[in-house]
């Protein structure tokens, strides 16, 4: 099983994705936990991608492709994956296929996130994650127990330092241009299917889980 998450930023990919992954026995491949994870380790990669995560643009597709196809190789003993965030252009999707299909195996669903722009900048303003175990909270819709603190492994939260404004405003732009139109891209692979996401996250939840198990389990 190959699962895509696929929405603007803020839509709620990072919040679904662990829910997901424990609901169908899944490995969770969230690219941008794996680049900020780079970016805290200092690696070279981490310092070569860094620039372009602050400024709210694009890692080149080169560079992503590459990090992400390597993690593919290994579900971890897990019934498949969980892409969040990967891909994110057309030649990222192309080399996912290609890739795929050399193995005998394809993107299976896609569930692509709907909502509205101006929901976006209230939701990643308000973002905390932890740097730790990558959990993601809001001060208003989803506050940890204790303020500021990560309720799994009690580390400090922060704000991602392109979670403000002025990079939102850039990184929706980049999503509106480059990403959403994979939503054809899958949808004439047949595979692609849209999710309210204004709804509560367990509301969105209930609906990705109902699309999963119609496709999936019941064998389509
Ligand atoms: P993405 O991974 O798509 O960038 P996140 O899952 O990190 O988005 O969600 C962005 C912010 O919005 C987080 O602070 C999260 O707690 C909050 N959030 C996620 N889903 C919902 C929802 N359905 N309703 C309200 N807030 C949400
Ligand atoms: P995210 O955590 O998904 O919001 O991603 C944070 C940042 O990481 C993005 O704004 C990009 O700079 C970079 N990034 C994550 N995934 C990709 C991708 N598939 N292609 C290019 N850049 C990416």
């Amino acid at each position: 099983m190959i699962l895509v998450l696929l929405g603007p930023p803020g839509a709620g990919k990072g919040t679904q994705a662990p829910r997901l992954c424990a609901e169908f026995i899944l490995r969770q491949l969230s690219s941008g936990d794996v680049l900020r994870a780079e970016k805290r380790k200092g690696t070279p990669l981490g310092d070569q991608v860094a620039w372009f995560m602050v400024s709210g643009n694009l890692v080149p597709d080169a560079i992503v492709t590459e990090v992400m196809l390597a993690q593919l190789k290994d579900p971890a003993g897990r019934r498949g994956f969980l892409l969040d965030g990967f891909p994110r252009t057309a030649t990222q999707a192309e080399s996912l296929d290609k890739s795929l299909r050399s193995n005998g195996k394809r993107v299976n669903l896609v569930l692509s996130l709907q909502v509205a722009d101006e929901e976006i900048v209230e939701r990643i303003t308000g973002r905390r994650i932890c740097p730790t175990c990558d959990r993601v909270y809001h001060l208003r819709y989803h506050p940890p127990a204790k303020p500021d603190i990560c309720d799994v492994d009690q580390t400090p939260l922060i704000l991602r330092d392109d979670d403000t404004v002025a990079v939102v405003a850039r990184r929706l732009a980049t999503y509106h241009e480059m990403t959403k139109p994979l939503e054809m891209y899958y949808r004439e692979q047949g595979v692609l299917v849209e999710v309210d996401a204004a709804q509560s996250p367990d509301e969105v939840f209930a609906r990705m889980i109902e699309i999963v198990r119609g496709r999936w389990e019941g064998g389509s």
